[in-house]
């Protein structure tokens, strides 16, 4: 198999490995294919991610196929292009870039202008006829390269750039002459020879392959693996490198940099959209370090901006852009997320890949692109991630509150936030773990960032473009983001901060809309999401095309409007436990739990039954007739006893017994293990008259919202935690015996089904026996996980996160289903309690049932429905439409 590819000039693109991005990386992949169709690529070689795994494997070390195929391929660029690698006369230019199978913004920095040197630099001066350029270009390479190759602090580079200008009185970069970046140039030698104990490389062979290890390492720096773990991709990708011709930007007013999507990545509107440099390289616009102009003409007076737009100042050029924009949507079917350079006026296509985009965007881009005739409604379906739908589910801020605005910066990602200030990332993490709700605030955000991004509801920045690390980041991670706030002005010394004429402090609570880059003091009132239009549309493509139903875990009325107006079809899990935590009625679940003996119980359920029922008529009548299930108590009891002093007293006053009695009692049911302890249907085995109680309550609140007149109820009877069929049976029997004394007092009926989850790996592999008792089953993937694995879910916190990292588990178990391992338990079970029963009824309850990854598992194997959370709702619809297509 080849190692490297070749792509632009007179390369081959046939191989269909080539265009593989398992193979040559996204941006390698979509080079060539940009090649292949005729569009104007600077001619270069990718090597492959295998290498790259392999590299990393063997200890970071190059075999000899590879370095002979590079050699091969710098000679591809260097006819295509007419340029000698290290000529000293009319040196090629490459630009060294990483690119993994996804892209990883800012993950693996790129090394621009690489086969400078002392002599080729005068190559470079004579043959461009512009001194300037090539010394501006030598002081970039040395600063790049000694930053991301050689590991040096940037900072010293900055300095000296900062002190050249002062000493000259000068503004701007620009101001420096030719004379003036020579000077630089040998400073910054000075500098990296002093701090690397050697100096500065000056053989072009040693940059290039010092540039490729650079890239092959960076995939396994800390804040690689950090991303890598945020959005679960796999340790074992490897990136690809690409090396290819250098095109400039910045040979004067004639040239350009920019960055563009074919569609607005916010809204999903239908209109080019983008930034660009003149006289300016690659990392400039992203960087933030000048602040980019704005593509378009209308976008320019939109927002009211003096310099030109490249439509305006470089109208050919723009014209030839436009052109490029529909090829590449119409080619991939799909918004593109582009990166070019205009030369001298000529444009050069530099990267194109699948845009990222909000929520909103994709849902908007995916049902117009429908109707456009460009992509299916199942391409429609697969494009939306449904983890994504998250971001639309929640509230935004009330139009007709009150704002109290401090300043305004870019709409770099939409949503609403608030919280507290804090400056840097590690105090983010920090506060957030203690369950506050913060806003990181910083001049610009860098990848070292990440965490505390993750860890902030939204994300304020000084300085940045709407394609800044920040606003990247945060609309990949769904969080709100202002960029580019420039009346914001940080104090890191003293932890304060300015917005245009107001002090803040660290701490304070301010609000971002991320919709139209408002900063707002204090917080601001939120309204409910507007679920209709694209939403609705795509949802209803998604109804017709999955198989599994989609129910919801709720037990209060309210969770059961919510879920159903997120279009649940049922309750797959009402935990009837989280009614008796109620104020109300723990008196009453202790004064039973305590009871001496069974008719203390008795008296005790007795003050329960017709709670617990009108809690049952309420669900019931929310739920109109669709299937509820009812798990029968599960947690063990101790759960609901009182712990400080003032319960026990008060207690003692209502159940007329001693504080030390109590105490005793309490005590006598602490359990060493309760995870594994009197739990489930073992108190239904012990304490009949709990799971009694809770049975009628159930059935006379479904004859009782029958009788009403209402949709028909047909509940059905989870027993929890059962490992056995005898442990079944004797349940099973207890709920029938009072379903027949609820029905005989009544004098009606309703249809109901008793069944079991199956959460203990002993049920899994008894479900062929278990399902002689059982209408249905549904996996309790949480509990199933944690005893199939031997990890308790309250204590996986230590180390599961080190089990990641390592790859030990792909992905927490208790998020994604362990489908090698769990998932086997799953399989057993359906199929042996089909074998059983073929008409069993199979779901999942899980938290499992609202992560796509899982539900993809659970169509495979074929259950009835995924029940969710009822914010997941929307995306089990949407990934269960995706597991079936
Ligand atoms: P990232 O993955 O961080 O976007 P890239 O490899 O795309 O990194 O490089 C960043 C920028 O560097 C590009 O957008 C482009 O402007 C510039 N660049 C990369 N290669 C070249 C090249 N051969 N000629 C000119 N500019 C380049
Ligand atoms: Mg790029
Ligand atoms: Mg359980």
């Amino acid at each position: 198999t080849q190692t490297v590819y070749t792509f632009g000039g007179a390369a081959d693109h046939s191989d269909p490995r080539q265009r593989d991005k398992t193979v040559t990386g996204g941006k390698g992949a979509n080079l060539a294919e940009m090649a292949e169709i005729g569009l104007p690529v600077p001619p270069g070689f990718t090597i492959t991610t295998e290498e790259c795994v392999r590299y990393l494997q063997e200890g970071a070390a190059f075999s000899d196929k590879l370095h002979a195929d590079v050699a091969t391929a710098l000679a591809h660029i260097e006819q295509a292009v007419g340029k000698s690698f290290g000529d000293a006369g009319d040196p090629l230019l490459v630009s060294v870039r990483s690119g993994a199978r996804v892209s990883m913004p800012g993950m693996m920095d790129t090394v621009l202008n690489l086969g400078l040197n002392d002599e080729t630099v005068q190559g470079l001066a004579k043959t461009s006829g512009d001194d300037r350029f090539a010394w501006d270009s030598y002081r970039r390479f040395i600063q790049m390269y000694s930053d991301v190759v050689l590991g040096l602090d940037h900072g010293a580079f900055e300095e000296a750039l900062e002190i050249a200008k002062e000493d000259r009185g000068y503004f701007t970069d620009t101001e420096l002459s030719a004379d003036d970046l020579r000077e630089l140039v040998s400073e910054y030698k000075s500098i990296a020879e002093s701090e690397l104990g050697q100096p500065f490389p000056q053989d072009v062979n040693e940059q290039l392959w010092g540039a490729i290890r650079a890239v092959f390492d960076s995939w396994d720096s800390d804040r690689a693996k950090v991303y890598r773990r945020l959005n679960s991709i796999p340790g074992d990708w490897g990136t690809a490198v690409n090396v290819q011709a250098m095109v400039f930007g910045n040979m004067g007013e004639t040239s350009a940099t920019g960055v563009a999507f074919t569609r607005d990545p916010s809204t999903g509107e239908r209109a080019y959209y983008g930034e660009w440099l003149v006289n300016a390289q690659g990392e400039d616009v992203v960087a933030g370090i000048r602040t980019p102009q704005y593509l378009t003409k209308a976008r320019r007076e939109a927002a009211g901006a003096e310099l030109p737009s490249m439509e305006e100042a470089m109208p050919a050029a723009y014209a030839e852009l436009a052109r490029v924009f529909d090829l590449l949507e119409a080619h991939y079917r799909d918004m593109q997320d582009i990166e070019f350079t205009v030369q001298q006026g000529k444009l050069w296509m530099l990267q194109t890949r699948s845009g990222k985009r909000t929520a909103k965007a994709a849902l908007k881009m995916a049902v117009d692109m429908v109707g456009e005739g460009l992509i299916s409604e199942e391409e429609a379906i697969l494009r939306v991630d449904p983890m994504a739908l998250d971001q639309l589910l929640h509230p935004t801020l009330d139009p007709d509150a009150p704002r109290d605005e401090l300043g305004k910066g870019l709409p770099a990602s939409p949503g609403a936030a608030s919280g507290k200030i804090v400056l840097d990332a590690d105090t983010a993490e920090l506060w957030s773990n203690r369950e506050e709700d913060v806003i990181l605030v910083r001049v610009e955000t860098s990848p070292e960032d990440i965490h505390g991004m993750h860890a902030a509801r939204g994300i304020l920045t000084a300085r940045g473009g709407m394609t800044s690390h920040a606003a990247v980041v945060a609309r990949g991670m769904g969080r709100p983001c202002v960029s580019g706030a420039s009346a914001v002005s940080i104090n890191m010394t003293d932890r304060t901060l300015q917005i245009g004429s107001r002090s803040l402090k660290e701490g304070d609570v301010i609000t971002l809309d991320g919709a139209t880059g408002q900063i707002m003091g204090g917080r601001v009132p939120t309204i409910e999401p507007e679920l209709a239009g694209d939403f609705g549309v795509l949802m209803e493509w998604a109804d017709r095309h999955r198989r599994m139903g989609v129910r919801t875990n709720a037990e209060t009325p309210e969770d059961c409007r919510t879920a159903r107006g997120f279009g649940a079809e049922g309750i797959g899990l009402c935990r009837t436990e989280h009614m008796f935590f109620d104020a109300a009625r723990i008196s009453a679940v202790r004064a039973m739990i305590l009871a001496e003996n069974e008719e203390g119980r008795r008296a005790a359920l007795a003050r329960l039954l017709p709670e617990q029922r009108s809690d049952f008529v309420e669900i019931f009548h929310t739920m109109a007739g669709l299937p509820c299930t009812i798990r029968l108590l599960d947690p063990p009891l101790h759960e609901f006893l009182p712990t400080r002093d003032e319960e026990f007293e008060e207690l003692s006053e209502t159940l007329g017994l001693g504080v030390d009695h109590l105490k005793r009692r309490a005590g006598e049911l602490h359990e060493f293990n309760p995870m594994l302890g009197h739990r489930g249907c073992r108190l239904g085995i012990t304490f009949p008259e709990i799971y009694e109680m809770q049975a009628r309550a159930i059935f006379e609140a479904a004859c009782e919202v029958t009788a009403e007149g209402g949709d028909p109820v047909v509940p059905e009877v989870m027993i929890p935690l059962v490992a056995t069929r005898k442990e079944l049976e004797i349940l099973r029997a207890l709920v029938d015996r009072v379903a027949a004394e609820v029905f005989a007092e009544k004098g009606a009926s309703v249809d109901y089904l008793v069944g079991t989850m199956i959460e203990l790996p002993r049920a899994a592999l008894m479900a062929g026996e278990i399902a002689k008792e059982a209408k249905f089953f549904s996996f309790g993937t949480n509990d199933l996980t944690q005893t199939a694995l031997g990890v308790s879910r309250d204590d996986a916190g230590r180390f599961l996160g080190p089990y990641v990292d390592k790859g030990i588990y792909e992905r927490d178990p208790f998020v994604s289903l362990d489908v090698d391992g769990v998932g086997q338990l799953v399989e057993i079970a359906a199929e042996r309690g089909r074998a059983t029963r073929p008409e069993i009824k199979l779901g999942i309850c899980g938290e499992h049932g609202g992560d796509p990854e899982s539900i993809m598992f659970c169509e495979k194997v074929g259950l009835d429905y995924v029940s969710a959370s009822p914010y997941r709702v929307p995306i089990a619809r949407l990934a269960a439409a995706q597991a079936a297509l």
